[in-house]
């Protein structure tokens, strides 16, 4: 029996069965039904969002932290039935879905702590006798729409400020995960959200993601997804003159020098490239090889490879699970295809796997033999497909790594103090990581890229504050 999950519009839970939820493990299982939003709804609880703001946006810090609090508690103590019910929608690993549950309680607790942290600055004006203060203020109605790749990790990472700084939301998760956006929506209602403070719009992006873009009412719109989709927010964003912030696109870059840890470095590619089935916007795509390590390097990878436990997400044993649906199955294999076709040598897997249950699964895949030039190593495939770039030497390595559309994260396995020094300053990237993978990232420090990976301000930690609230300079003459 599955339960029918509705959208939260006003503080209602409301909608007709509209999608289902398929188990990308077991393509058998449905793990649930949801409500399907139409473009009048997203209007509804835009309405709804517009008109709670004034109250939430005055609200004490010590409301907003309660919520907060509650909230991170909450899914702290569920985190194994949430990250089990988040590795079986979206095929991440039981591991990997407790740890990103664990993630979104942690964003919940800093964020409620920033709520009793708001400060401002006040300063005494050039005109003697006025004194000048600058504080900050909620934007207004927040759009966030986020992806299938982090279910509750990314909705908590905007979710929590957005709430703290005091915004109110019209959110709309990928269509892909919407139990895990439903669950966190629930926690944050039952903790006590005034009406109309969160709303929960599940639905199609061209239609209720669409509304969101051509609404005057939305203030703001935080978005993490593709490229295309995010020129789109962009531009709509420019007509209405609202603020946005993109999250998109990775074609991350890990360097291997001659002189790095051989364990180190096959430990940052294996994890970096394909932990999570290699989608994430932060995976290690190519794998930058200095000459002498090169074949080494390569030999230690598949052996590595050939050992992993490639199956259902849910099965404690599984390192890697399967891809998220039959649409991104298709683009992995098209580009292990490309990449042949392109002259790469396919050195590991690519090929379907069966397991027990019809599912999604795709053997890890590793080209030899690329150049930086072929579409491989231009565009971002999201699945766990890496291709190693074989380089003479340092300098030609930060050339390779910085020469790519995108600018999100990099990294370099070097005991050289010098290089790893030379490559933080140098790197074209948002993050910068020396001997650890492109993946993994603290939640208390600043999130974002360069090029085409982002645009606008940093999401998490302080900086999020950025975006999430406008600065209001006050002049008063006490007379
Ligand atoms: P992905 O390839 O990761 O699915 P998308 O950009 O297609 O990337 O999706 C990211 C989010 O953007 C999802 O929630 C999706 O429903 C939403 N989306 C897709 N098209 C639109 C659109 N035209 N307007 C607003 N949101 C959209």
């Amino acid at each position: 029996m599955t339960v029918l999950r509705k959208n939260l519009i006003d503080g209602e839970w409301l909608g007709e069965a509209g999608s289902r939820n398929i188990n990308p493990s077991n393509t058998n299982d449905v793990v649930g039904e949801y409500a399907s939003a139409g473009p009048e709804e997203a209007k509804q609880a835009i309405a709804a969002a517009k008109t709670a703001f004034p109250a939430w946006s005055r609200s004490g810090p010590l409301t907003r932290h309660a919520v907060l609090k509650k909230t991170s508690d909450e899914i702290m103590a569920r985190k194994d039935e949430i990250g089990r019910s988040l590795a079986r929608e979206e095929g991440k690993t039981l591991a990997e879905g407790v740890g990103e549950t664990i993630r979104a309680a942690q964003l919940f607790d800093f964020f409620a702590g920033e709520t009793l942290r708001l400060s401002g600055e006040m300063v005494p004006s050039v005109r003697p006798g006025v004194g000048v203060e600058m504080t900050r203020e909620g934007v207004g109605v927040v759009g966030i729409i986020t992806p299938w790749n982090f279910p509750i990790a990314i909705p908590a990472w905007k979710i929590a400020p957005a709430l703290a700084y005091g915004n109110t939301i019209v959110f709309k998760p990928a269509e892909l995960v919407p139990e895990s956006a439903w669950t966190i929506v629930d926690i944050l209602h039952r903790a006590g959200l005034p009406k109309g403070v969160l709303n929960l719009v599940m639905g199609k992006g061209s239609v209720v993601g669409q509304a969101m873009l051509d609404s005057p009412d939305v203030n703001a719109i935080s978005f993490t997804g593709s490229v295309g989709t995010g020129k789109r927010v962009a531009a709509a964003s420019v007509e209405h003159m609202r603020k946005f912030q993109l999250e998109m696109g990775g074609k991350n870059p890990l360097v291997v020098l001659d002189d790095a840890d051989l364990a180190v470095a096959v430990d940052c590619a294996v994890n970096g490239a394909y932990f999570s089935t290699g989608q994430r916007c932060t995976a290690s795509s190519r794998l930058i090889v200095t000459e002498a390590i090169h074949d080494r390097f390569v030999d230690a990878i598949k052996e590595r490879l050939d050992k992993l436990v490639i199956g259902d997400a849910l099965d404690a044993k599984t390192q890697i699970g399967p891809v998220v649906d039959q649409t991104q199955l298709k683009q992995d294999e098209d580009y292990i295809a490309i990449g042949r076709q392109e002259g790469a040598e396919l050195a590991f897997g690519g090929d379907r796997l069966e397991r027990g249950a019809p599912g999604f699964y795709l053997q890890p895949a590793l080209f030899v033999g690329s150049t930086n030039a072929m579409r491989i190593s231009r565009e971002e495939i999201f699945g766990p497909v890496a291709n190693v770039i074989r380089v003479k030497d340092y300098d030609e390595a930060l050339a390779v790594a910085n020469d790519t559309p995108f600018g999100l994260t990099s990294g370099i396995c070097t005991t050289s103090l010098k290089h790893a020094t030379h490559f933080k300053r140098n790197s074209e990237a948002g993050m910068v990581m020396v001997n650890l993978p492109t993946a993994g990232v603290d939640f208390h420090v600043p999130f974002g890229g360069r090029k085409g990976s982002s645009y606008g301000p940093r999401e998490q930690g302080r900086y999020a504050m950025e975006f999430y609230t406008t600065v209001k300079t006050a002049y008063t003459f006490a007379g």
